[in-house]
């Protein structure tokens, strides 16, 4: 019987050197990801929407990296910002969804204009961004869309409302995409962080500090309690699951979400 190889093999590695876009790849997990990518041999678009943040991080690594500005939550920078991209690099094979906003409310402090920049920023630019991306994974007939969600897309968190809401529909979408082109050779997965040691978590440290008048000792303490390891998670632990997902050996792994938060969630 005549098996067919389809059926039976991974789909093709793309032609190398691959071409990365991190959103949000200026700083914390997105910096993070930007450089482990570039280790890795890719050629890597970082963007957000402070170009000198941006192009200071790019130059360290000249010809390899290279930075664009972009508002994820505006979908005409975001195409202005694909092109631009790819007329250096070429088509984008990985893309990283990472640009992120967590404002935290009370549910009756959360007007209307909190509720839709979260969900503008970490729901429609996720949307924006894999809209873009997704005809260069299909004429190449590989391609990985990994969005950096959170532990707020798997489970709820009290006076994060609306960024809860925002990261449990990437989640979704991250589902429904993944079996959509499951036989695309494209894979579309999540990786959930816990509390990671970033500008998001040390605003939220300023945050509790100022409100409830602890130290930042007690309000960093109280942070990596929720952590069954005690501690924030590094940006370089994300960044290493984001490897994996990115790689050739991670083909069979789609539509997941995957949790960086020493245990924190179990599912
Ligand atoms: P960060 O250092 O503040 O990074 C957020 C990045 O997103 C920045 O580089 C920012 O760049 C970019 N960004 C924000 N709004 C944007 C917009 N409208 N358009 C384009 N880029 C935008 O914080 P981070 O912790 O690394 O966050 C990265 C991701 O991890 C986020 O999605 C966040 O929700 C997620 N996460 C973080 C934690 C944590 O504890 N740190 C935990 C779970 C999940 P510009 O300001 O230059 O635009």
């Amino acid at each position: 019987m005549n098996t067919s190889s389809n059926t039976r093999s991974p789909p093709s590695k793309p032609i190398t050197p691959q071409h990365a876009l991190v959103t949000g790849g200026g700083s914390g997990i997105g910096a993070a990801i930007a450089v482990v990518l570039m280790q890795a041999g890719m050629r890597v678009t970082i963007t957000g929407r402070r170009l000198d943040v941006l192009k200071a991080h790019a130059a360290r690594y000249p010809s390899q990296m290279q930075a664009v500005q972009m508002d994820v939550a505006d979908a005409e920078s975001v195409e202005q910002a694909f092109a631009q991209a790819r007329a250096t690099f070429g088509p984008v094979h990985i893309l990283v969804n990472n640009a992120g906003q967590a404002a935290s409310a009370p549910f009756l402090k959360t007007d209307e204009s909190l509720w839709q920049q979260m969900l503008s920023v970490n729901l429609s630019g996720t949307f924006h961004c894999t809209q873009a991306a997704l005809p260069d994974m299909l004429a190449t007939q590989w391609g990985r869309v990994i969005n950096v969600a959170s532990t707020a897309g798997l489970a709820g968190y009290a006076y994060v409302a609306a960024y809860v809401a925002a990261k449990h529909g990437v989640i979704g979408l991250t589902r429904a995409l993944a079996l959509e082109v499951a036989k695309k050779g494209i894979t579309v997965n999540a990786v959930c962080p816990g509390y990671t040691e970033t500008d998001i978590l040390r605003e939220s440290i300023a945050n509790v500090v100022a409100k409830t008048g602890r130290t930042e000792v007690q309000a960093r303490a109280e942070f990596a309690s929720g952590n069954p390891q005690g501690r924030i998670v590094q940006p370089e632990e994300v960044a290493g699951t984001v490897l994996w997902l990115a790689s050739q050996s991670a083909a069979s792994v789609t539509g997941q979400s995957i949790a960086v938060c020493g245990g924190e969630i179990m599912r």
